[in-house]
């Protein structure tokens, strides 16, 4: 999960990370407040979930609570590449002397962290990287020992920093180093990391990136989810236990196992070349699917919009084809006239003859059973595109 400034902000604060006060406001008026309230020059920031916001006119320095009303007028609905802006950050103004760059991330094929460093921070670090790579510092981090006082050393030191100024960036890349691990963070990116003109250092944006997978050691981390901007179907299905992903084309997707509903994305997006349609979403029902998860995630599938046709493609193993069967004819059921889209069925494996069987026995005029995996999906893409 990818944080919003305002939220890697707060995590940098409980952590002892140098930052600046603010708050977020998600109107001209309560921009206005924020400012009158911080008193003094503020900068009033844009919050989406992208960089470069500077660039686009998502940051505005604010002389008074006039003024921060005028750029949150200015800065609140702004299409940030794609991203619409729905709250502002209003935080205290610095006095910005110099800008740098500090990052840790995880480097998965190294099997290791990595904290890159840079005396030039405020530009897009990518451009550095490619303009100027011998200004940006890689230092390799070892998990067992983490960012301790020397590894921050050796990091300041190959970013360049002079000393003086690198007495203050150590604890500063310490207490980062506290939050990207007591966090369980997968990144945690500083850009830029200022010096003010008194000489005191301070994190200025904050990048955090959580591992979901590490969500159960951090009950607090389900505060940062943010209902406004979450697909209501993948949050229904979250809640239903599904492994769901909404996608934008036209033909939902059932399969069971990760592996068989990526490969029949594949051959959905192929077939629906022809007809302008592409897969809708990736459901994964698992192994051993019940009946009920089956209903489930075809409800779920059914009640996006852009659907317009399904298609079921599931192999039995641990998955026994009559209950993937009771499942499709019982949610049927459930929905009776609402349903009214063609689901495209192709079981194999386990219980096939039973799946099959159940089918055929309900007689469902929106469901046809078709053999193999290819032609069904043709067929799912031809009923999809037939209905545009
Ligand atoms: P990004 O463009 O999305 O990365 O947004 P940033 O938060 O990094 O802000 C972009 C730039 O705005 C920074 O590099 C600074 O130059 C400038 N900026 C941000 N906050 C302040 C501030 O408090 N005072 C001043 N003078 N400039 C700021
Ligand atoms: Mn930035």
């Amino acid at each position: 999960m990818d944080l919003y400034e305002y939220q890697a902000r707060d995590l940098f604060e409980q952590h002892g990370v140098p930052v600046l006060a603010g708050m977020v406001a998600s109107t001209p008026d309560e921009a206005a407040k924020a400012a009158e309230q911080l008193g003094g020059l503020v900068v009033v920031k844009a919050q989406v979930k992208t960089g470069g916001r500077g660039k686009a006119g998502g940051v505005k320095l604010a002389h008074n609570p006039e003024e921060a009303k005028q750029a949150a007028e200015a800065i609140l609905g702004m299409d940030i590449k794609g991203h619409t802006v729905h709250r502002v950050l209003v935080a205290s103004g610095a006095d910005i002397a110099e800008e740098y760059y500090f990052s840790i991330l995880l480097d998965r094929s190294e099997r290791r962290y990595l904290a890159m460093c840079s005396t030039e921070g405020g530009m897009e670090i990518e451009q550095l990287a490619v303009e100027r790579p011998e200004a940006l510092a890689r230092v390799p981090v070892n998990p067992l020992v983490g960012i301790d006082e020397e590894k921050a050393r050796e990091i300041t030191a190959q970013a360049g920093f002079s000393p003086d100024v690198a007495e203050h960036v150590i604890p500063a890349i310490q207490r980062l180093w506290d939050v990207y691990k007591g966090e369980d963070a997968t990144l945690v990116e500083v850009n830029p990391l200022v010096k003010t003109a008194d000489g005191t250092i301070i994190a200025l944006d904050g990048k955090v990136t959580l591992d979901n997978n590490a969500a159960f050691r951090h009950p607090d981390h389900a505060g940062f989810v943010d209902k406004a901007t979450e697909d209501p179907l993948e949050a229904r299905a979250a809640e239903l236990g599904l492994n769901y992903v909404k996608l934008s084309g036209e033909v939902g997707v059932i399969g069971n196992g990760a592996g068989l509903v990526m490969s029949t994305l594949d051959v959905v997006a192929y077939a629906g070349e022809q007809y302008g349609v592409g897969p809708a979403n990736f459901l994964d029902i698992g192994g051993g699917a019940s009946a009920e998860v089956m209903s489930n995630g075809l409800s779920v599938i059914l009640s996006d919009e852009e659907v317009r046709s399904v298609l079921v493609n599931v192999f039995g193993g641990i998955t026994s084809c009559d209950e993937v069967a009771r499942g499709i004819v019982g949610a049927l059921e459930l929905l009776g006239e609402e349903a009214t889209k063609p689901i495209v069925v192709r079981l194999d494996g386990n219980s096939v003859e039973e799946g099959l069987a159940i089918l055929r026995q309900a007689q469902h005029p929106l469901v046809s059973v078709i053999a193999t995996m290819d032609e069904a999906a043709a067929e799912a893409a031809r009923l999809a595109g037939k209905g545009a």
